[in-house]
């Protein structure tokens, strides 16, 4: 049977899902061995392309996906795109079983008029763009506005409201790329927006990304004490993190600053605020119609109470002026293969408990199987249950039974088609080039950003 042999499994993706997946099947199966399909160039997702670059510690978790990779079980191919390079179907016949954990690469639209203006771009592109992320290499956002506005109240648009706002001296010591510092040294937006559909008791970040923004130097925060009335009996029975969170928000929006934070607050050149109740309606062009000059947002009031309350129009609006709009209103996953179902409306591939609906043999984790919300931490235990999950099937007998050709016969198909992997090995190369490059300048790596220049490095 298939448990005495090599199963043969792939995982596509090599995000946070990825790589738990492979840990975990690893660990648990003394003989599977596991090849990891990567479209980019590199590893680890959002880890590298996602996190913001004044977060190191989050990404400490690369040296547990590196100890993975380094097994003599599992193997890196990156700059296979699975759906263009090999279809799903392919890795079906060569491995005994295959997890996507492609991730939710797509942004959600706002589905408003003016959307396509100049200025207005998904924060999924500026986070891109940031973190070095290829395709986002040319996005070049113009800060000469003084205004920002971010629609959308999660972690993500405080990372992008931070980015924009922190200190230079502070982001210079990131692994953010030096393209993106040059354009925020010119950066002249002093005022961030953040705005939400539904009130505090419904925002979506957390309480350590709240903090940060109110402590972060050179600015201070606007809110508005009409947003919180009434709100500080009604947290009593709230759940304990959302308690703390709007305990914090109501201390800041009513407390007086202490005299040393009142001094640094008076000083601050740059202000950030959460405008709540607010819906975006339209995006406003400039006077000749060539970009953003502000958003029309519909005031709202809530129907029903707590996560579950609806935000409803007023019939008020209300015109914000600014001259960059991001948008943080989600991600979302894309089909990858005709013969993977797929639901579109919810954005992710229908599965129980990771084995992926009707197809025997297929897995699914990470957001791409629950969708995009969640730590690492979240995507973690979850990667883990579709290991669990398909170990048992593995166990059961429910794979296919007969040795399978695993990378070998990816290999010959890639190879006839043009298609040259990148090695772990060969990232170890473009690291330690990024490593190097980044230690003059006190960065702890300078990202490549070229994908001809990394293969180049590669001598390909
Ligand atoms: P991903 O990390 O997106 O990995 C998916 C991988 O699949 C990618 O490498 C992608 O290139 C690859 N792929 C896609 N399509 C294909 C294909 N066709 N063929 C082959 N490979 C493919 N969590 C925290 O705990 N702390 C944070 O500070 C934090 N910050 C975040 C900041 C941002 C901007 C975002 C968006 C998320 C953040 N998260 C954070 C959440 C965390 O990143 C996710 O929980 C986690 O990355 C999800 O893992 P995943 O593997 O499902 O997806």
């Amino acid at each position: 049977s298939t448990q005495e042999q090599t199963p043969q499994i792939c995982v596509v993706g090599s995000g946070p899902a990825g790589f738990y997946t492979a840990q975990h099947l690893l660990k648990h199966h003394s003989r599977a061995h596991v090849d990891i399909y990567e479209k980019q160039l590199v590893p680890f997702g959002l880890v590298r392309f996602g996190v913001a670059p004044d977060h190191p510690e989050v990404k400490n978790v690369i040296n547990t996906f590196t100890q993975t990779a380094h097994s003599d079980r599992c193997a890196f191919h990156g700059n296979v795109a699975v759906g263009r390079d090999v279809t799903v179907p392919e890795l079906r016949e060569a491995y005994h079983a295959v997890v996507l954990s492609y991730g939710a690469e797509d942004h959600r639209a706002l589905e408003i008029p003016g959307e396509e203006l100049p200025g207005v771009f998904s924060a999924r592109a500026f986070v891109g763009w940031y973190n070095g992320l290829p395709e986002n290499r040319e996005l070049a956002p113009d800060l000469s506005c003084d205004t920002a506005v971010i629609l959308g109240q999660g972690n993500v648009a405080l990372d992008v409201a931070r980015i924009l706002l922190t200190p230079l001296e502070h982001l210079e010591k990131t692994d953010i790329t030096e393209a993106s510092l040059r354009v925020l040294r010119q950066s002249r937006v002093k005022m961030v927006w953040i705005v939400g559909r539904r009130g505090p008791l419904q925002a979506a970040f957390t309480i350590k990304e709240l903090r940060e923004m109110i402590q972060l130097p050179g600015t201070r925060p606007i809110l508005d004490p009409a947003d919180f009335l009434g709100l500080q009996d009604r947290i009593q029975e709230a759940p304990r993190p959302r308690r703390r969170l709007t305990e914090l928000l109501l201390r800041t929006a009513s407390e007086k600053p202490v005299r040393e934070e009142a001094a640094g607050q008076a000083l601050a050149s740059r202000a950030w605020g959460l405008r709540f109740f607010r819906s975006p309606q339209q995006v406003l062009p400039s006077p000749d119609g060539r970009r953003v000059a502000g958003i029309r947002l519909a005031v709202t009031r809530l129907e029903g109470t707590g996560e579950a309350a609806c935000a409803v129009p007023t019939g008020d609006t209300e015109d914000l002026p600014c001259g960059l709009v991001l948008s943080s209103v989600g991600y979302k996953s894309r089909p990858i293969d005709p013969s993977v179902p797929f639901d579109p409306k919810l954005g992710v591939i229908p599965n129980v408990e990771g084995r992926v609906a009707d197809v025997p043999g297929l897995y699914c984790s990470g957001w791409v199987k629950r969708g995009p919300s969640g730590v690492i931490g979240t995507t973690m235990t979850d990667s883990f249950l579709t290991s669990q999950t398909l170990l048992q099937d593995l166990k059961a007998g429910l794979l296919p039974s007969g040795p399978r050709p695993g990378y070998s016969a990816i290999e010959a198909l890639l190879s006839s088609r043009g298609v040259r992997p990148i090695s772990f090995s060969d990232w170890e190369k473009l690291d330690a080039e990024e490593v190097s490059r980044g230690q003059g300048a006190g960065k702890p790596r300078e990202k490549l950003l070229d994908p001809r220049e990394m293969l180049r490095l590669l001598g390909r």
